[in-house]
């Protein structure tokens, strides 16, 4: 089977805009709508025509196009069943496990409660590729705004259980700002330090420190991290629950 083209691009104050494209049927999908003028100039200029959108959660920083992108291209848009209320123009709704295809391979469903209720990320295991919205950020994981501290540890659990190759994008650039919490929590972690020294290096010159792995997130993202020793002393909750540990981290994140 062809690869996927996969084309990230900044847009708004800190999202990132993602398009998938399939030369071999011509079918172009965005991640969530964003904006709508940038959108439609990254089009522009690869010359792909939007077929599909694929929408992870409700905030309308992910679906404030929506409405311009189906004006100019009507596209097939599919997002989470459990916010059909409040997403308009939704196609196609889709619930957790499901699976629907996008250029010839299963693309799967996967809902990931906590930042909304209703937030889903979608898999597509055939090219390795997870598009997780606002659950997971690089060094990071979203702010709880309707789910519960457990709820979204379970989310990022089933996240952290996908191949460790597995390509991660991500909604947006909070990389910096997660990596100066992570390195508060644990000083100690090298593999966190060396990844600290490139992004710092990425920002610099303004490139993206997306899309990142699995692998890469179980080395160095602490709300993937709560069984490391360093981390729970920290939070002077040595060998305490998973749930004590990430109900923790996150509430000082808030606050950091
Ligand atoms: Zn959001
Ligand atoms: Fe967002």
């Amino acid at each position: 089977m062809n690869k996927l083209i996969i084309h990230q691009f900044e847009c708004l104050s800190d999202n990132y805009g993602v398009l998938i494209h399939d030369p071999e049927t011509n079918q172009t999908a965005s991640i969530d709508a964003p904006d709508a003028m940038a959108i439609k100039k990254e089009l522009e200029n690869k010359k792909w025509k939007l077929t599909h959108i694929l929408v992870t959660h409700k905030h309308l920083d992910h679906i404030g196009g929506l409405d311009d992108l189906k004006k100019d291209y009507n596209p097939f848009i599919i997002g989470p069943k459990y916010e059909e209320e409040s997403i308009e123009l939704l196609d196609k709704t889709v619930l957790d496990q499901e699976f629907f295809d996008f250029a010839n391979r299963p693309v799967k469903v996967i809902h990931t409660p906590g930042h909304t209720l209703g937030h889903i990320v979608y898999w597509i295991e055939n090219d390795n590729l997870l598009f997780a919205g606002d659950t997971i950020f690089a060094m990071g994981c979203g702010r709880v705004f309707e789910g519960s501290h457990d709820q979204m540890l379970a989310s990022l659990n089933k996240i952290k259980n996908l191949p460790e190759n597995t390509i991660v994008y991500c909604g947006h650039e909070y990389t910096i700002a997660n990596a100066n919490f992570a390195l508060s929590i644990e000083p100690n972690n090298k593999n966190l330090c060396s990844r600290i020294e490139q992004v710092k290096e990425l920002r610099s010159e303004n490139k993206p420190t997306l899309p990142t792995t699995i692998r890469i997130e179980l080395d160095t993202n602490p709300f993937l991290r709560t069984d490391s020793p360093e981390i729970q002393r920290s939070l002077n909750l040595l060998n305490s629950d998973s749930k004590n540990i990430f109900s923790k981290l996150r509430t000082k994140k808030d606050s950091f």
